[in-house]
């Protein structure tokens, strides 16, 4: 069960050597898709350089135009498990359709994407896996659904779930969507799990990211979800809001950082 109520002590998520809650800040990040071998390793490379923990990319692309770069498939999870193998870094990746589930057998967090938060078919079969799931929030999402999502996952014997806010939509358009922060008190309210903030879809823009990953820390999130690109303005996806490795890096130290800070104030 994910309501607070039932479960006091904070779930806290195992992933390889690593954790998700229970007072670290974990740091996702990593290119929005999968290009190529050599571009996966190399951002890899860097952002564990710089203080991530795990390495985020998409194979398998949930894009809005059926004419966009749909992400390498099945090749793309091969791509990030070499990344994988030459950083230490474990993988989080989405999972779009049932039919892809075999191939996922050795991915470490599956991520749910927003636009399938109630694919409710995708949250039972992942509710039967042995391996932890990200849900990210889908965008005109209540708390109380995104919960409900959750609650399909665990229903299935599954209690390894993340929450990841990603941005709602909003009248605002300036941004791609609106951060919504109030979020992770709320979550840490009503539930025990541990909530991921991802600042690159939340607002579109490369430039926002820091001071939107920096509030996120201080509200207490358990971790961020950055994109980050080699190449941004060539980046087949998501570029305008990726950061460079050049920039990642003072930015993931800072945000360590700012997180000792606040554990050693006594948050
Ligand atoms: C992603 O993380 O690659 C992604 C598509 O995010 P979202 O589902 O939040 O749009
Ligand atoms: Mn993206």
């Amino acid at each position: 069960n994910a309501n607070r109520k039932f479960h006091p002590e904070d779930t806290v998520v195992k992933v390889g050597n690593t954790q998700i809650g229970g007072g670290s800040l974990t740091i996702m990040a990593g290119p929005c898709s999968v290009e190529s071998e050599e571009q996966v390793v190399a951002i890899a490379k860097a952002v564990k350089a710089s203080g991530a923990t795990m390495l985020r990319g998409g194979a398998f692309k949930p894009r809005t135009s059926p004419y966009s770069f749909q992400g390498l498939g099945a090749t793309g999870l091969e791509y990030l498990k070499i990344a994988r193998q030459e950083t230490g870094l474990p993988i989080v990746t989405e999972l779009m359709d049932l039919s892809q589930l075999p191939l996922f057998k050795d991915v470490d967090v599956i991520q749910i994407g927003a636009r399938n938060m109630q694919n409710f078919d995708l949250l039972k079969a992942v509710g039967h896996q042995d391996k932890p799931v990200m849900i990210k929030r889908g965008m005109s999402a209540t708390y109380e659904e995104w919960l409900m999502s959750a609650e399909y996952v665990m229903a299935g014997g599954n209690e390894n779930v993340i929450l990841c806010e990603r941005g709602i939509r909003t009248f605002e358009s300036y941004t791609r969507n609106t951060l919504d922060l109030a979020c992770i008190p709320v979550m840490r309210r009503l539930t025990h799990l541990p909530i991921i903030i991802d600042p690159s879809h939340a607002t579109g823009k490369s430039w926002l990211v820091e001071p939107l990953s920096m509030g996120a820390v201080a509200t207490g999130a358990d971790g961020l979800q950055i994109e980050v690109h080699n190449d941004p303005a060539h980046a087949l996806c998501d570029g305008p809001q990726s950061l460079k490795p050049e920039d990642f890096d003072p930015l993931a130290k800072k945000l360590l950082k700012l997180h000792a800070e606040l554990q050693s104030l006594g948050e």
